[in-house]
């Protein structure tokens, strides 16, 4: 694995890898830990290729870990201690790995379970690096479990060639003038965009800068944070952005060093895209887009003042250079017309092969094109000019962005049925200026319950977290007496949204 091979010669420098309180990480200790962690995986689990489970958040460890895993010939699955353990244990349902990495302090179950000391101890131990048992091209590399209509969780598997494919794809748009330089690490390592700075930025020799969610929750010491780290790169959804642009300090002399800024994930908006020229004269702006199953990015542009003026949302822009985006027709799937709007497919090696053991739900998405590339059907409704820039209007199915999380309102639903005395739900944006700004449920009781409607919301929501990561528990519960239904006697969504 080409990466693996970077992160080899960049041991030989003394250069710094990651940033994570007051503790730095060389690249020489990253991958004589990682080594240590794939020998002993080799030594105790032999050909068992089974994928390993990484409960954590930031933790140094966690990269140690998966590197390790994949010198290993291993996938990984990383999982953020924002996942309350009912989640934790449905996704280790469907992975049944042999070993899970437990830095989260919940309690969890697998054949093996090591916790921090355990690991430390084995990260210690020095290895000989062995390249014939690291990952190839076509093996997962890492899996990431998505919220799923079904109310599971599904896993997105991500092979070595994918992350080659997207590294070489977002080159052009992520390069820095000089070697080295220092990339904003805060996504937690279970959504895709931490991908950015893990493969991208690890692999260019740069040291990831981490913010954790503790710092990110703390508006002082988020900004005490970015005024030490020195970034020369920031990549994060428009959420951070638009609750940094609330801090007048938000501005170049915070981040005297930064280069680029790249908003990806959801709607970036043009006030986001404006204020962030203004604030920030000399740095490059950028939106991108993509979905995880392709990889994290596979569209982007440059922002422009004249782009921010006039439009609602900014274009998501031009598809990268080693893939074919396609706006086909969402019911027959025929390509349409440049200046027509339909769903957006992405074509080519950064398409995963699928989700994990769901062959249903693998082949009502994904596909393979006329040439033998895999695809992906996004769900997302774009429109591509004739200069090839792609706008894009939103979902065709129940999938939300909320804080840059994606939440699929069905899973929600689902989830709310489990909950005691709940006899039918469902569950809807509230959209304020385009943006998803939180959810509401709405929810038909099996029989009285004798609760003013705060303490049945807060019952709820208490409920409702222990099976839900808490960004996906609504803010607010409502109960009706019956649910307003259309002619197929489904909930009739839009009947509900004008109580909203
Ligand atoms: P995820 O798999 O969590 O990265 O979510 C992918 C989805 O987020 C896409 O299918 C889009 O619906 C949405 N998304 C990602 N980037 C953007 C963007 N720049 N603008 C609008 N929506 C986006």
């Amino acid at each position: 694995m080409e990466f693996l091979e970077r992160l080899a010669r960049l041991a030989e420098t003394d250069r710094v890898a990651i940033r994570y309180r007051d503790v730095a990480l060389t690249f020489a200790q990253l991958d004589a830990q990682s080594d240590a962690f794939a020998a002993w995986l080799l030594e105790t689990f032999g050909e068992d290729r089974t994928p390993i489970l990484l409960w954590g958040h930031k933790d140094l460890a966690l990269p140690v870990c998966m590197f390790g895993a994949l010198k290993a010939g291993r996938a990984y699955v990383p999982v953020d201690t924002t996942f309350p353990a009912d989640r934790v244990a449905r996704i280790l349902e469907q992975v049944r790995p042999r070993l899970a990495v437990n830095l989260s302090g919940g309690a969890l179950e697998a054949p093996v379970v090591l916790d921090a000391a355990a690991l430390e101890a084995i990260l210690r131990r020095p290895a000989a690096k062995d390249r014939r048992s690291w990952v190839g091209p076509s093996d997962v590399a890492y899996m990431l479990f998505t919220s799923g209509s079904t109310g599971n969780p599904k896993g997105v598997q991500i092979t070595a060639g994918n992350i080659a494919a997207f590294c070489r794809g977002v080159e052009p748009w992520f390069r820095l003038e000089g070697d080295g330089g220092v990339f904003l690490n805060e996504i937690s390592y279970s959504f895709d965009v931490s991908v950015c700075p893990l493969y991208y930025g690890l692999g260019r020799g740069m040291t990831l800068w981490t913010v954790d969610k503790d710092t990110l929750g703390d508006t002082k010491a988020l900004f005490q944070s970015l005024e030490a780290s020195g970034l020369d790169i920031w990549v994060s959804t428009p959420s951070l952005g638009e609750i940094c642009l609330q801090s007048p300090r938000f501005r170049r002399e915070l981040l005297p060093r930064v280069q680029k800024f790249v908003f990806c994930g959801e709607v970036m908006t043009c006030r986001l895209g404006a204020e962030m020229l203004e604030r920030f004269p000399g740095a490059k702006v950028y939106n991108a887009y993509g979905p995880t199953e392709t990889t994290v990015l596979v569209t982007a542009v440059e922002i422009t003042p004249e782009m921010c003026s006039g439009r609602p949302a900014l274009p998501i822009g031009y598809g990268f250079s080693n893939l074919e985006c396609r706006i086909l027709d969402p019911e027959t799937h025929a390509p349409v017309p440049d200046g027509e709007s339909g769903e957006l497919a992405i074509v080519g090696d950064c398409v995963s092969p699928g989700y994990f053991r769901q062959p249903e739900q693998t082949a009502r998405v994904f596909f393979t094109a006329e040439d033998g590339r895999r695809g992906y059907r996004t769900g997302d409704l774009c429109r591509r000019g004739a200069d090839g820039l792609i706008d894009y209007f939103g979902r065709l199915d129940g999938q939300v962005k909320l804080n840059g999380f994606r939440v699929e309102l069905e899973d929600v639903e689902a989830n709310l049925l489990k909950v005691d005395n709940i006899a039918r739900a469902a569950v809807l944006p509230v959209t304020v200026d385009g943006t998803v700004q939180g959810l509401t449920a709405f929810i038909l009781l099996e029989k009285p319950d004798g609760m003013t409607s705060l303490q049945r919301a807060k019952a709820v929501k208490q409920a409702l977290g222990a099976l839900l990561p808490s960004y996906m528990v609504p803010r607010k519960i409502r109960c009706v007496d019956r649910f307003p239904l259309n002619p197929n006697g489904k909930i009739d969504k839009k009947a509900l949204a004008d109580l909203v």
